[in-house]
């Protein structure tokens, strides 16, 4: 899903929150639901950064655009079970607003609805998992 349907979508269901509990609709409120549901996809830029081996914001940018519809997979490390634990487990932890969390879980949802449509099955799934990367490297490497 593309980072202004992102924005879009946390900004209406993060702004609805904040409404119906009462809390005023400002930044900082909603800052929770812009980290959590758009900012994730800053590893978008760090994977396709380090497969074309490049730091150049404009190439990469333009490399995410044209990939956008290929669904070519790739580890992104924040939209990994095993990052969903930990930032679930940091949540716990803290006192950390859960707002990150649901907003992340938002975000994961939406990405996974747009996999669903284009494969069409839960193939994609297990490519979000660090494990199933480590488990190739370690295969192809045998
Ligand atoms: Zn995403």
């Amino acid at each position: 899903m593309k980072s202004h349907h992102h924005f879009l979508i946390s900004f209406i269901i993060g702004s609805s929150y904040l409404f119906l509990t009462g809390k005023s609709i400002d930044l900082v409120n909603l800052l929770p639901w812009f980290i959590g549901g758009v900012l994730v996809d800053i590893d978008h830029f760090f994977t396709y950064g380090k497969n074309y081996k490049t730091l150049n914001l404009k190439k990469i940018t333009r490399l995410i655009v044209n990939d956008y519809k290929q669904n070519n997979q790739a580890i992104y490390v924040f939209h990994t079970i095993e990052f969903t634990l930990f930032l679930a487990f940091i949540i716990v932890r803290t006192s950390l607003s859960w707002q990150y969390l649901a907003s992340y879980l938002l975000h994961l949802s939406c990405d996974g609805i747009r996999h669903k449509k284009l494969v069409k099955d839960y193939s994609w799934l297990k490519k979000w998992s660090v494990a199933y990367y480590v488990k190739l490297k370690v295969s192809t490497k045998g």
